[in-house]
């Protein structure tokens, strides 16, 4: 089975994605964790030039197109060489982001066609998809707060983005959600982190193997 987190940043998706890998190991699962942009040493290297920006840009980002097409190729990367072989011999993936987070930023926030992003998915990644989509939704103060803590410092960010791109991106995650329900199982993730893994776990019961 092959189980995406989605959400903006500061929705609890890496400390879930973990404690979903762990639930899922007891029962005997094998179970691979892993992330969007990156998962594999192609893509993590993709991922770098996403987070760095084009070289000289002075902090203006990689132009929304490039940036798509970045994403793109990072994923088929990471879906021919990691996803698909892990779900071949029966394992489990659990990827913090995939698809939806491209149609969310990319277009979304950056503006581009949702059937251009699709497109690019259906080119790079053979229009691979997810058995569940987990959304987890956050109030953007609690995502601030949250983010505010982390000793990362913004590194791991891309940067550029204004609270009018991060709402963009907010709502059409929403909106994925509310005109694809079979594909999504939408979480209220301001609780602790325990309240939102048992929401996390009832969405997933019914994948489980008997
Ligand atoms: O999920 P994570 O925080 O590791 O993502 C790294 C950066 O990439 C974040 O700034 C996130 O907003 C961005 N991102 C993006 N478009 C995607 C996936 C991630 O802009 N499709």
């Amino acid at each position: 089975r092959f189980i995406a987190l989605e959400g903006g940043e500061g929705a609890g998706k890496s400390t879930q994605a973990r404690l979903l890998a762990q639930a899922l190991r007891a029962r005997g699962i094998e179970v691979v964790v892993t992330r969007e942009p990156g998962g594999t040493p192609g893509a993590e290297a993709i991922r770098k030039l996403l987070l760095e920006g084009a070289p000289g840009d002075e902090g203006a980002g990689w132009n929304p197109r490039a940036e798509a097409l970045l994403f793109a190729a990072a994923r088929s990367d990471h879906v021919e060489s990691l996803i698909r072989p892990t779900l071949a011999r029966g394992g489990w993936v659990v990827c913090d982001r995939f698809l939806d987070s491209s149609r969310a930023y990319q277009g979304g926030g950056g503006g581009l066609s949702d059937d251009d992003i699709i497109a690019l998915h259906t080119i790079g990644s053979q229009g691979m998809l997810p058995d569940l989509t987990v959304l987890i939704e956050v109030a953007p103060d609690v995502a601030a707060q949250r983010l505010a803590l982390r000793d990362t410092h913004g590194t791991d960010r891309i940067g550029g983005r204004d609270t009018a791109y991060h709402a963009r991106v907010a709502q059409a995650f929403a909106t994925f959600a509310e005109t694809e329900p079979q594909r999504f199982a939408r979480i209220d993730g301001n609780g602790t982190p325990e309240e939102t893994r048992a929401g996390v776990w009832d969405a997933l019961i019914p994948l489980l193997p008997p």
